[in-house]
């Protein structure tokens, strides 16, 4: 059974429809890169799975379960955005266990789920750190922290990437993948950058206004795109 699934997920913001409906399904491990322009309805979509964002029509479930409606803290998945929104008086520990304390988990649980997750991060030595003495790549990896010690089974990652310089993007999609095989997570990654989906996606599914206009492996995306929007946005020669 597939781990995530939308059906006819539409979201209309008054009278605009922004996404009229959209169908897929994605396994349990699976690694999708949902692209497509500015505007297109990805971070929308993303919201929706999450819960920030009500869904107007359809259904969304996971391992079978209607979760379209169910508050955002009884989902367990984990959303990792662009800025990454930590708390600048808490140190790299603190920041990492904050949701964990919040919830009343053991104190011996959290400390070894953080340790965990340091070692995982490979920000040891950095525990004590606060946000503003960390490099910005060290920070992308105390926001993920915050993530995996929750132990979700799907992740959510809102181009979580736009901020770093060239060479740390690289290095850090590396890392994303890595954790994902690690933790054996369900993951959705949106970007608008067509290479960045070309190099890490198992499936690709490309939005146009709210639109889903393909899905499928990078290989079948590039030799056999659906239309002349998918080849262009694909880079498939002439
Ligand atoms: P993407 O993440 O692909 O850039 P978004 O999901 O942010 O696109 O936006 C999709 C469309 O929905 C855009 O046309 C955007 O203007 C519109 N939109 C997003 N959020 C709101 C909102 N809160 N109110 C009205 N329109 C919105
Ligand atoms: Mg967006």
């Amino acid at each position: 059974m597939a781990h995530l699934q939308l059906q006819k997920v539409g979201k209309s913001y008054g009278t605009v429809e922004v996404i009229p409906g959209i169908d897929f399904e994605i396994n349990s491990g699976e690694f999708l890169v949902l692209v497509g322009p500015s505007g297109s309805g990805k971070s929308t979509l993303l919201k929706m799975i999450a819960g920030l964002e009500e869904t107007t029509s359809g259904k969304i479930r996971v391992d079978g379960e209607d979760i379209t409606h169910l508050d955002p803290s009884a989902r367990d998945l984990a959303m990792v955005f662009q800025s990454y929104a930590l708390y600048p008086h808490m140190t790299v520990k603190d920041n990492m266990s904050f949701a964990l304390r919040m919830r009343g988990e053991d104190p011996t649980e959290i400390d070894r789920r953080v340790k965990d997750a340091v070692t995982m991060l490979d920000l040891g030595g950095l525990e004590n750190r606060k946000p503003g003495q960390l490099s910005g790549g060290q920070r992308q990896r105390v926001a993920m922290g915050r993530c995996v010690v929750r132990n979700p089974k799907l992740f959510l990652f809102d181009e979580p990437l736009s901020n770093l310089d060239a060479k740390l993007r690289a290095q850090t999609r590396i890392e994303i993948r890595r954790l994902h095989e690690r933790l054996n997570a369900t993951s959705i990654f949106v970007t608008h950058d067509q290479v960045e989906a070309m190099t890490m996606a198992d499936r690709i599914a490309l939005l146009k206004d709210g639109k889903l206009q393909q899905i499928g492996s990078p290989q079948d995306l590039y030799l056999r795109p659906n239309n002349s929007f998918v080849a262009t946005f694909i880079g498939t020669p002439e």
